[in-house]
């Protein structure tokens, strides 16, 4: 038996004897199938050649993969004073993510944005002793390979630390969910935000969409919607979807003026 990963999108799927038939999520509008067909892969062959590698950046530790895999996904270390929230994940995990982590107090819990991040979540919370993966309910019917680790939350925020607060946003994916951090840059508060709301390659900019790959537009209220769910968190920095690709200060400025630009864009 095998945990199927998609080469595509790098979900990992439960496990069964032959390959799955499709990829539900590669098959969805927000994404595309491989261009050369479903391919299939799993974590050991991913382990022979790939690596996970380290990034500081703005104050985090960013978790990616080496060569790129799938859609280039990276996680992020949140610190707490009772060890690492794992913020979102990717399809690989080995020997030295595991150090890495440990020597930073141990996993306490993952939290996920949204399904094209789901990765190989299940075996990241193995390899911790079955550590809990917050989940917004409203995603459930794109988990592909369910287990009791995964807790489903429901309604518009949830607490799961001290000054870590999940928000639904909503916008990408009906539960698209950002991590706020209270007691990020001294205080003044950071968004890990997915991309619920994508940083622009200026870093000064974000952008929103249904799908990014094929290039589906939010309509303003969905965009509204993303601006009313934050409004009353502070936030200096912004964490997007991708390795440095950050609002490394002003960021609740640049939401803001953010939201201001896209809804004039698409205004008639
Ligand atoms: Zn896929
Ligand atoms: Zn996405």
């Amino acid at each position: 038996m095998t945990r199927f990963i998609c080469v595509q999108c790098g979900t990992q799927f439960a496990e069964t004897e032959t390959p799955p038939l499709s990829c539900p999520i590669c098959e969805d509008e927000r994404q595309y199938v491989r261009w050369s067909g479903q391919d299939w892969t799993s974590l050991s062959a991913l382990q022979s050649a790939h690596r996970v590698h380290f990034t500081e950046e703005d104050g985090v530790t960013g978790i990616g993969m080496a060569p790129s895999f799938a859609i280039g996904q990276r996680a992020l270390m949140v610190q707490t004073d009772s060890g690492v929230i794992l913020w979102d994940c990717i399809a690989l995990i080995d020997d030295a993510a595991k150090a890495r982590i440990a020597q930073a107090g141990g996993l306490r819990a993952i939290a996920i944005s949204h399904p094209h991040y789901y990765t190989a979540m299940v075996s990241w919370s193995e390899a911790f002793g079955g550590v809990p993966i917050h989940l917004h309910a409203d995603d459930r019917p794109w988990v592909m390979h369910p287990d009791e680790s995964i807790h489903f939350w429901s309604g518009e925020t949830q607490s799961i630390a001290p000054g870590i607060t999940l928000i639904r946003t909503g916008g990408h994916f009906e539960g698209s969910t950002v991590l706020h951090d209270a007691h990020g840059a001294e205080g003044r508060g950071v968004l890990y935000a997915g991309d619920n709301l994508q940083v622009c390659q200026d870093r000064r900019y974000v952008s929103f969409m249904r799908s990014y790959p094929n290039y589906i537009p939010l309509n303003a209220t969905a965009v509204s919607a993303i601006a009313d769910a934050l409004a009353h968190y502070p936030f200096e920095r912004i964490y997007g979807a991708f390795a440095h690709r950050n609002v490394s200060q002003n960021g609740k400025a640049a939401m803001a003026r953010s939201v201001a630009r896209y809804l004039a864009a698409i205004r008639a």
